[in-house]
């Protein structure tokens, strides 16, 4: 699938906190303020929004969205790989897009690692443009977020704050309630570290061979984002997460100017959407 230069887009843009934001640490982090749920935060400190968090939002909003009737009406008939969308909130058998234990087709080429095999393995997973009897199995989603046996043509860059962001971190408190009882657990007060509302990250994302599908999509989904419908981190519930996505612009790296770009010459970026220009 990825042997061959087909295209590369370079999306660029700025998150801000519509509300306050609290996304997580692991448990083992250096907690600079005592604070038991510290914001993530980069080697010097800084808050970040690791791509992966962004990642997972965005990849649940996409299976939900492509299987309401609307979203699903959005992918032609005519592409060669399959039409219905798995889910990876329902990784059993009969919702994923591949399987090594019920398909037969596919213990084969993934056994071996010949090229032939390779090949293989790639058109069963990703099809053949232009032949409808070599249908890929995997879904768009899937194609697009990676799965268990294909890398991601869509990624996502870890997001940082400028340096403009002096130490904003706000502290949240709570008390742990006891969910069999609704009664506090005794003196157990829970503190979270947020970052306010107005806190711009830097967006950054590439779509790399995307087809014209592929990339309707993925304009779909910065699109949901620019209208706030993609909430990230935790304590949702109580009102937190709520990011926009904004001056969103793009840059389309095709066969037929890389050769060009690597020459050094410019390839200018494209505002993505009039609506995404402002906030
Ligand atoms: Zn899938």
């Amino acid at each position: 699938m990825f042997h061959k230069f087909i295209n590369r887009y370079v999306i660029t843009g700025e998150l801000e906190a519509v509300t306050a934001l609290h996304v997580g640490a692991a448990e083992d982090v250096f907690k600079p303020n005592g604070c038991k749920n510290p914001f993530f935060r980069n080697a010097d400190g800084k808050p970040l929004i690791p791509g992966s968090s962004l990642k997972g939002a965005m990849r649940s909003f996409l299976e939900q969205y492509l299987s309401s009737d609307s979203g699903s009406a959005i992918i032609p008939d005519n592409i060669h790989y399959r039409r219905s969308v798995c889910s990876a909130d329902h990784l059993c058998a009969d919702h994923l897009c591949a399987d090594h234990k019920t398909e037969a087709d596919l213990k084969k080429p993934l056994r071996s690692n010949k090229a032939e095999n390779e090949k293989e393995l790639s058109e069963y997973l990703f099809g053949v443009a232009g032949d409808d009897k070599k249908r890929g199995k995997l879904c768009i989603v899937c194609r697009l977020f990676g799965s268990r046996y294909s890398a991601a043509k869509f990624s996502i860059r870890d997001a940082g704050v400028d340096d403009s962001f002096e130490d904003e971190f706000e502290i949240r408190s709570g008390v742990a309630i006891d969910r069999n009882f609704g009664t506090s657990v005794g003196g157990n007060k829970f503190e979270t570290e947020v970052v306010p509302k107005g806190t711009k990250f830097s967006f950054r994302a590439i779509l790399e061979n995307g087809d014209d599908t592929e990339w309707m999509i993925i304009r779909q989904l910065l699109m949901a984002m620019h209208l706030n419908m993609i909430p990230i981190g935790g304590m949702k519930s109580r009102g937190l997460g709520e990011i926009r996505l904004q001056k969103v612009l793009y840059q389309k790296i095709s066969q037929e100017n890389i050769a060009d770009y690597l020459s050094g010459k410019e390839i200018k970026f494209t505002v993505l959407n009039e609506a995404s220009r402002e906030a």
